[in-house]
């Protein structure tokens, strides 16, 4: 095990979007630095980060330099290439670890490892032509969800079948990616649970978050979610063994179905995540010091939730609300300085404690 970190030292953060911002912030407070590394220019990242490196994920040299200067790397996006870690691992410790990162990269492999562990996922089966999938259909039934096994994100990379007759439409929509079938799963509500564990073993799980999703993108995130307290439990322990079972160390988000029958887990983020945004007004150490204390080596805040909250995100042209929320006494507001305002796109958020 080795030392926590002291302040003055450098993490280095893989991704320069909101959460690469909100993470170097919290790692400020706890007078850290962050060293961003990413490939796009202007990243949200870049304007609060001690250091920026704009170069791409196949630049061995930049990625050798990014690493050489930082004294461990974590991550706030999960698609890194595989060649890129390689690198970076030889000379400084990545948290969370590959496996993690691998786990949650594919669809696949992380409903197989859910599984393993003895939690319920929803039926599927591994799709990668016509033939393939119907045999998937014929074992997992319709309706269905076909989705992508890698690099989908806020429910891009989906194909609903209705019927088996969907199949062909659904399969072109995949465009010769390796895919996964999804049984549907009736669900109640959804909600996620964001755990944090640190080198010592330490777990700190926050209050299950009850989210609402709009045009496949999460709209709002409100605690305390109304589940049953058994629910809440239930969710507690399964993220813990996740963790554990990973030898993970710092933030995850867990994603779940409420079904009568219990929690399915629908997939994990290794990562901070959007759904965990409330924390930053309805706890003491928000999700994003929970993880650099994490990855830092430093013991974890307590995560108990002090006032009752509903995040709500700003998407594309709810910024031009803004100037009516900042009048708004009640409404904390977070804005990841994006200049373009673009459909769909995550600008910023607000936290309201409504209780
Ligand atoms: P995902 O990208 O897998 O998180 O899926 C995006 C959204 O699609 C989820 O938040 C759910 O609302 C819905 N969804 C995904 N998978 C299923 C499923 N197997 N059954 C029912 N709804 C699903």
């Amino acid at each position: 095990m080795t030392d926590p970190l002291p302040t003055g030292a450098t993490i280095g953060i893989l991704g320069g979007g909101q959460l690469g911002r909100m993470l170097c912030v919290a790692a400020a407070r706890l007078g850290l630095r962050c060293h961003v590394f990413e490939p796009g220019a202007n990243p949200p990242a870049g304007d609060v980060a001690h250091a920026l490196t704009t170069a791409a994920y196949d630049n061995t040299d930049a990625l050798r330099a990014f690493a050489q200067s930082v004294d461990v790397v974590t991550y706030e996006f999960e698609n890194i290439p595989t060649s890129a870690l390689d690198i970076i691992e030889e000379i400084a410790p990545i948290h969370p670890n590959r496996r993690a990162l691998a786990t949650s990269q594919d669809r696949l492999t992380e409903k197989t490892f859910l599984q393993g562990l003895g939690l319920t996922v929803a039926p599927f089966a591994d799709v990668s032509d016509a033939a393939s999938l119907r045999d998937a259909i014929a074992s997992v039934g319709t309706p269905a969800i076909l989705k992508t096994r890698r690099f989908g994100y806020d429910g891009k990379g989906q194909a609903r079948l209705k019927t088996p007759q969907d199949a062909d439409a659904a399969l072109a929509d995949m465009a010769g990616a390796p895919a996964v079938l999804e049984g549907f799963v009736t669900f109640g509500k959804e909600i996620s649970i964001i755990a944090a564990r640190n080198p010592q073993g330490d777990i700190s799980c926050y209050d299950p978050g009850e989210n609402v999703h709009r045009d496949g993108i999460l709209d709002t995130t409100t605690v305390p979610a109304t589940i049953a307290p058994k629910l809440r439990t239930d969710a507690v322990l399964l993220a813990a063994q996740i963790l554990n079972a990973l030898e993970y160390v710092g933030v995850m988000g867990v994603e779940l179905f409420v079904t009568p029958q219990g929690l399915v887990v629908n997939e994990i983020a290794p990562r901070v995540h959007n759904s965990g945004h409330w924390t930053q007004n309805g706890c003491t150490v928000d999700q994003f010091e929970q993880h650099i204390r994490a990855v830092a080596g430093w013991p974890l805040g307590d995560g108990t939730r002090h006032a009752n909250v509903t995040m709500e995100n700003l998407i594309g042209d709810d910024m031009d609300r803004v100037p009516e929320l900042a009048r708004d006494p009640k409404a904390a507001l977070h804005l990841y300085g994006k200049a373009d305002v673009k459909p769909g796109r995550k600008m910023g958020h607000v936290n309201r404690i409504t209780g």
